[in-house]
């Protein structure tokens, strides 16, 4: 049974108690009761690590463990949940990728296309990469909406194209580009894609196998989960393919001083003890995650940004970055900088971002220098926007009196 009601979900967040109005969810969300309990009842309670002991404990946490892998690959609907790798976050994902999948085969002259709206995680991989083996790094620009212009892919790959470098949903605009469009163009050229879904995990159900998605990224902490843990899904026969990235304990079936043979995928890329209370803590997230309407809980927060975006309106200057239908609103004031402006707003207890949010080639493609942005969540209320208006008229009537 699925539902969504506004109060009792405000309610799991212990944080929201404090006095505050946090909008910056697209930063990271809050942590829900069940994460903190299973995070405690972890460290009070477990003994041992993962597939290394064999006394009761030790083999429950493994299963524990291995059950969570089972359960995020029908969370995205993979079909093996050893096509699931552990990982930091998504940076640590997509530098995963980049290490070991593209570096091994990337030759000079290569090409690697990436959209002007990602975040440095999706983009910063790909130019060290470039640049190591005198690879081309090819930029999709933005369309007059502000999303990446997938008109121009047509263009832009070819038969030197390994990769398509793609984000779900940009942590700047909230703007969602058609995957399905851009992956069938991209395997048309015979490139590859990587799904950047920091943002979008937690917006829609994503369902890589019906997106036919190569690689997808996200990380646990902006999906209510905890911080440190993150995952990179791959299909099952590019991940067979890879060669490790990290070598240490549990990676490798033997070892000697003349060399090691490896363990299959997904173990292959975990080296060293995992963040075992990372994906415990996850795990529980996502079981109280599958009783919540989550798309009832994001319209939810995208009534929220209507009615900020449409009060903010009125402001003198405001200029809105939102993609339509987003959940979190960027903006400028015209006059103001955007950090006098976020240092007030903390002043009034309403905690948002400003800046330029990790995307500095979109901040230029947008011809700002930085953005103010809040991101509002289902826990969030009318009552956080009331605040955040207020807040802003205030800050607004400071320094335009500076
Ligand atoms: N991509 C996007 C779109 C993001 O918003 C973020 C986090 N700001 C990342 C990647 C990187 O995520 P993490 O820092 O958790 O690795």
């Amino acid at each position: 049974m699925h539902n969504f009601y506004p109060a009792d979900f405000r309610g799991q967040f212990p944080a929201l108690q404090d006095a505050g109005v946090y909008l910056d969810s697209a930063a990271t969300t809050l942590k829900p009761q069940c994460l903190i309990d299973a995070t405690a009842a972890f460290y009070s309670l477990s003994a041992g690590t993962v597939h290394r002991s064999h006394y009761a404990a030790a083999r429950e946490l493994t299963g524990r463990y291995e059950q969570a892998r089972t359960q995020v690959a029908s969370w995205i609907n993979a079909a093996d949940p050893h096509s699931i790798v552990w990982t930091r976050g998504t940076t640590e994902a997509i530098n995963l990728v980049a290490q070991s999948w593209l570096g091994p085969q990337l030759r000079p002259g290569d090409e690697i296309v990436v959209s002007e709206a990602e975040h440095h995680a999706n983009l910063v991989p790909w130019l060290m990469l470039a640049q190591s083996r005198n690879a081309k790094l090819i930029k999709l620009p933005l369309a007059a909406d502000r999303l990446p212009d997938l008109t121009m892919l047509p263009q832009l790959l070819n038969d030197k194209t390994r990769l398509l470098a793609l984000g779900q949903m940009s942590n700047v605009t909230g703007g969602r580009p058609a995957l399905e469009q851009a992956i069938t163009l991209a395997h048309q050229a015979g490139a590859k894609v990587m799904i950047d879904g920091a943002q979008g995990i937690v917006h829609a159900r994503t369902d890589v196998q019906a997106l036919d998605i190569d690689f997808y990224a996200f990380s646990g902490h902006k999906f209510y989960g905890p911080m440190g843990i993150g995952v990179l899904y791959a299909k099952p026969e590019l991940l067979e393919a890879m060669p490790p990235w990290h070598g240490g304990g549990k990676m490798l079936t033997r070892v000697d001083f003349d060399g090691f043979t490896v363990q299959p995928p997904p173990w292959r890329f975990e080296a060293g003890t995992p963040n075992v209370a990372g994906v415990v803590g996850l795990s529980a997230t996502l079981d109280w995650l599958a009783s919540i309407d989550m798309d009832a809980a994001e319209r939810w927060s995208c009534g929220l940004a209507d009615i900020a975006e449409e009060q903010l309106a009125t402001l003198p200057g405001f200029r809105s970055f939102r993609a339509s239908n987003a959940s979190l609103l960027s903006f400028e004031l015209a006059g103001l900088h955007h950090h006098d402006v976020v240092t007030l707003l903390a002043e009034s207890g309403v905690a948002l971002r400003a800046g330029q949010h990790c995307a500095q080639p979109m901040m230029q493609a947008l011809g700002v220098s930085g953005t103010l942005r809040a991101s509002f969540a289902p826990y969030n209320t009318l009552q956080d926007v009331e605040a955040l208006v207020r807040a802003l008229r205030l800050a607004v009537d400071l320094l335009g009196d500076a």
